[in-house]
């Protein structure tokens, strides 16, 4: 159920509220979940947590799953174990919600923001080519950041809203100037890049269950990795790096970033239903897409030939010369009819969060940012709601 209180509207009060992005929760969650209250198996041990990293890691084609407490707790061990540490640098998405520079700035590293692209508004993987060969040099066998001498680490690309970035060039970048390469794929869960699953091409690949995502847990998240000691590693260090299962030994600092049995027991059910998941999220997006093909102003987010997107959130470009309103009265227009709509993130390098950051481009992000206006994008989602959406949306 969901438990928000719809806040009444002026136009059309008797139309219930359309939400940018619910869970459904159709299938076995309820009894799973029953089945850790039955069994007292509540707590981050249980057959549920096991299950799903096991059903994860087939799903995503990746040998190893580990499962976290969230995304951005993923994003930070993933950090960590790709060998970043305090004062090092790392090449991420400037266009992306902000958990993944957190989790570079919660080990003393800093962020380097790269621009996105236009055609398809993932990370400029061109940017990131540019600044390793003309701004940076090795020095041994570290590549440092010409400007501040840092050693620069990693690079943390970003799939977005579904879409994935082009992972196979950063990949041949990265093995070049021996940089580790972890995927923030929380939004991206399902996409191919190639014939490849978005999350298996780095080091590690960093999922999220979080209420809006394409799978909820409640709120979780999952690490996947090729390397059976990385994941080893991961597993350890997100259980508080406890050495003995008997005595309170930790040779290192960990973390309690374990997932619930509860909430993988959502997961678990979630995840039987992933491919239905997907296929409504798809549909949903190529409705938009053909409803706005014709509209002077308005353009559905693109996919690229390459890619299949898994399309977490339907958005649009509008173009206010053409279509009348710019991105934010058009928000206005539809909230006023009970009707969800959201600007993307603030570009990163403009965060107060994450003030004096480098930035590496950056016009792309700031006018995807102002044109940008995400769709109601719930996989239950009914046609009828969906035309209202596109009536109120066009309606002159
Ligand atoms: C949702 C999300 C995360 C992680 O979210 P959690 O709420 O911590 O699970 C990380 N990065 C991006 C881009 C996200 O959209």
């Amino acid at each position: 159920m969901n438990t928000i209180v719809p806040i009444p509207m002026s136009a059309e009060p008797t139309v219930p509220r359309i939400s940018l992005s619910v869970p459904e929760l159709a299938g076995n969650e309820w009894r799973y979940v029953k089945q850790c209250l039955d069994s007292n198996w509540v707590s981050s041990a249980g057959p549920f947590v096991d299950r799903f990293e096991q059903d994860f890691s087939v799903y995503v084609g990746s040998p190893h799953a580990v499962a976290v407490v969230n995304g951005t707790a993923a994003l930070h061990v993933a950090l960590r174990l790709a060998g970043v540490k305090a004062e090092d640098e790392v090449l991420v998405s400037t266009l992306t919600f902000i958990a993944p520079a957190n989790a570079i700035r919660y080990l003393g590293a800093h962020p380097i923001f790269v621009d996105a692209e236009p055609d398809f508004w993932q990370m400029d993987v061109n940017r990131v080519a540019d600044f390793v060969t003309k701004d940076c040099h090795f020095d041994g066998n570290v590549l440092r950041n010409r400007s501040t001498n840092r050693r620069v680490k990693a690079l943390l690309p970003v799939h977005i809203l579904g879409h994935p970035v082009d992972i196979d060039a950063l990949v041949e970048i990265a093995r070049a100037f021996r940089l580790a390469v972890i995927e923030d794929a929380t939004e991206s869960l399902g996409a191919l890049c190639r014939d490849r699953t978005v999350g298996t091409s780095g080091l590690f690949g960093c999922f999220s269950f979080n209420g809006n995502k394409l799978l909820t847990c409640g709120g979780g998240g999952m690490m996947v990795t090729a390397h059976s000691s990385l994941a080893e590693r991961a597993r350890y260090l997100t259980t508080q790096a406890k050495d003995s299962a008997l005595e309170y030994v930790h040779s290192e600092v960990g973390y309690n970033f374990r997932l619930t049995n509860v909430a993988a027991a959502l997961g678990s059910a979630q995840l039987e239903r992933v491919d239905r998941l997907l296929d409504a999220k798809r549909r949903i997006a190529s409705t938009y897409a053909a409803a706005f093909a014709s509209v002077p102003g308005l353009t559905a987010m693109p996919e690229a030939p390459w890619a299949r997107s898994a399309c977490w959130l339907s958005a649009i470009l509008v173009k206010e010369g053409e279509f009348g309103l710019d991105s934010r009265a058009l928000q206005r227009r539809l909230a006023g009819e009970g009707i969800d709509s959201r600007p993307l993130w603030q570009p990163l390098h403009l965060s107060p969060a994450h003030r004096g950051g480098q930035m590496l481009g950056g016009r792309v992000a700031e006018q995807l940012h102002a044109q940008v206006l995400c769709l109601p994008s719930s996989s239950g989602l009914t046609q009828r709601e969906q035309q209202r959406v596109i009536d109120k949306t066009t309606a002159a």
